[in-house]
């Protein structure tokens, strides 16, 4: 049984079957990546991960209890973390008061956007914070206004927020997209360090290759909704199947 464990997941809009039957079984503490080309229901499943698409059918199970019908917050509080595609950051705040949002919301159960001005020296939360951003290497940007920082260094900070949650089960979608190559080699070098220093399962949706055969030991293919073939970076390398339905040979 691996800590998520996805079955028969049917999703429709309309007229069009967005996921078919898709099966996911990923192992705790593995790097599992889904890949696929455009439209093949990446974002669609990870929606469904997250609570915010209810599946037509089929169950999704985190950790041995069914995450249907929970909603977004509640998903998040049984340790599930998504990095967005796009950085959902706030501009206005320094680097390190973004990070400590995230660890209000988590303690007191509530997300208040001001929580970290009432209360002064919140010593447990900043170090909680400090070691956040540690981990994607930007603690000496700690006090920069959030809105300054470059592209990279953005998703960065939204990977701190994520990891200050402590989350079992870390969902990034396309986390180098946009990236130049230095960047993401730099990205993928932090995810896994912090792969190996945190308890966490990672599943990365990627469309940079060198990515996901970068990090990931297990990695499903979806094509057309469906799961084409799931097995290890070195198998996936040289399947036909693959080649023809993502590489379009
Ligand atoms: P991917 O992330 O793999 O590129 P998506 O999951 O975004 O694919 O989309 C899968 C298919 O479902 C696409 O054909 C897309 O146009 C369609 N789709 C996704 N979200 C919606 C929606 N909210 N309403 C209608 N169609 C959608
Ligand atoms: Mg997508």
């Amino acid at each position: 049984m691996g800590i998520l464990e996805v079955k028969n997941v049917s999703k429709s809009f309309g007229g069009l079957k967005a996921l078919r039957d898709v099966n996911l079984s990923v192992a705790e503490h593995s790097v599992h990546a889904i890949i696929g080309p455009n439209g093949a229901g990446k974002s669609t499943l990870l929606n469904v991960l997250v609570g915010k698409l209810v599946p037509d059918t089929g169950s999704v199970m985190f950790d041995g209890q069914s995450l249907l019908g929970r909603k977004p917050y509640e998903i998040n509080q049984m340790g599930i973390s998504r990095v967005f595609q796009t950085p959902e950051i706030f501009g206005d705040l320094t680097v390190i008061e973004n990070v400590m949002i995230p660890c209000f919301a988590k303690r007191d159960g509530v997300f208040r956007m001001h929580a970290f001005e009432t209360v002064e020296n919140e010593a447990e939360i900043v170090a909680q914070a400090e070691a956040a951003l540690a981990d994607v290497g930007m603690l000496e940007r700690r006090d920069m206004h959030a809105a300054a920082l470059s592209r990279g260094d953005k998703r960065r900070l939204e990977l701190a927020m994520c990891l200050v949650q402590e989350p079992r089960l870390l969902l990034l979608d396309e986390p180098t997209a946009g990236m130049a190559r230095a960047d993401t080699n730099r990205t993928i070098e932090l995810l896994r360090q912090i792969h190996a220093k945190r308890d966490i399962t990672m599943v990365i949706i990627e469309h940079d290759m060198h990515v996901v055969f970068s990090l990931a030991q297990r990695i499903t293919v979806l094509a057309q909704g469906a799961p084409l073939v799931e097995d290890t970076p070195e198998n996936i390398k040289g399947h036909p199947k693959v080649r023809e339905a993502y590489l379009g040979e």
